[in-house]
């Protein structure tokens, strides 16, 4: 199993003044935070970024969602991060997301759905280089990694 997810806190998460109790959430669940910013997409970029999605039906209002604002991004450090990311964000539909979980207590509706998390360690790594290059992500000694 991969160490590392890749997480954005979106747009109306970010607008509400939700990112420092998400991240209390994330440092609480033991992830180590390798590398975060502050940053907006453009169009091209979140559907760059979503390309995967691209022949879904909501891949036009996602995007423009997703370049509205800023968004925070981190990469998250822990054994089996991409599983147990998505355990601690909860399901994509915050209706159907558990009690306790970062979507249930910080999302809006399905779509903002306050936070991202990689789905495989595959496109965790295309993510994580997605955002930062490797000279903006720190071991837990402080060194690049
Ligand atoms: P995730 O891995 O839990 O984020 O879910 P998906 O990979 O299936 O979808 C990616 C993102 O698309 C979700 O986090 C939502 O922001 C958005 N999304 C998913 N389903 C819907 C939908 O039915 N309608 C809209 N408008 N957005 C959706």
């Amino acid at each position: 199993m991969g160490n590392i997810t890749l997480t954005m806190v979106k747009p109306t998460a970010v607008e509400k003044g939700y990112t420092g109790k998400i991240l209390e959430k994330i440092t609480a669940g033991g992830f180590r935070i390798q590398a975060m910013k502050m940053f907006r997409m453009s169009k091209a970029d979140a559907e760059k970024f979503y390309e995967v999605h691209k022949e879904r039906p909501f891949y036009g209002e996602l995007t423009a969602f997703m370049s509205s604002g800023p968004i925070v991004a981190a990469v998250l450090e822990k054994e089996n991060a991409v599983k147990d990311y998505r355990k601690l964000i909860g399901a994509t539909n915050p209706k159907d997301a558990e009690e306790g979980t970062i979507r249930k207590l910080y999302a809006t509706d399905i779509q903002a759905n306050a936070v991202h998390g990689s789905d495989s360690d595959e496109n965790a790594e295309i993510e994580a280089s997605f955002f930062f290059s490797k000279r903006e992500r720190f071991n837990k000694d402080g060194n690049i990694i």
